[in-house]
């Protein structure tokens, strides 16, 4: 299966909130008033990508979540429940492709001398120990001790 791109930026904050990787297909057909973007609409233009590259190309992305409320092994089980969401996402667009999804999770010490960017640093090295234990590993740093 193929699709005709017509557009990529790798980091935009132009699209919604936040900062995102945005898209645009060719051969746009709904001819709206006053149409922003009418260099997509030509269905010859832009550049035609295998579906699978198109997914190859995005991999690799890194994301942090913030979550509250679970033990170790409740952030286990919510690791698990996103990998298997991220497996039915490929099938369903049948994508036969050799992803995985790996995790470093790390604890935020309310109440201490923690900030979240301490957070994330090590949350980023439990990442990288990760994907240095091979494909679609979790890393969880030990529970802070209780008093
Ligand atoms: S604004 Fe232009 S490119 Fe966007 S949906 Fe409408 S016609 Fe298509």
């Amino acid at each position: 299966m193929q699709l005709r791109i017509a557009q990529t930026v790798p980091d935009t904050e132009a699209e919604g909130p936040g900062k995102r990787f945005a898209l645009w297909v060719q051969g746009c057909t709904l001819g709206c008033a006053g149409c922003f973007n009418p260099a997509t609409h030509d269905p010859r233009g832009g550049e035609l990508w295998a579906v699978a590259d198109l997914a190859a190309r995005l991999a690799g992305d890194e994301f942090a979540a913030l979550l509250t409320g679970l033990d170790d092994v409740g952030v286990a089980g919510w690791y698990q429940r996103l990998a298997e969401r991220f497996r039915y996402e490929l099938d369903t667009f049948g994508l036969d492709l050799h992803t995985s999804l790996s995790a470093g999770q790390t604890w935020l010490c309310v109440g201490t001398e923690d900030s979240l960017n301490q957070a994330l640093v090590r949350a980023d090295r439990a990442l990288y120990e990760a994907k240095a234990r091979g494909r679609g590993q979790l890393v969880q740093e030990d529970a802070p001790a209780t008093e």
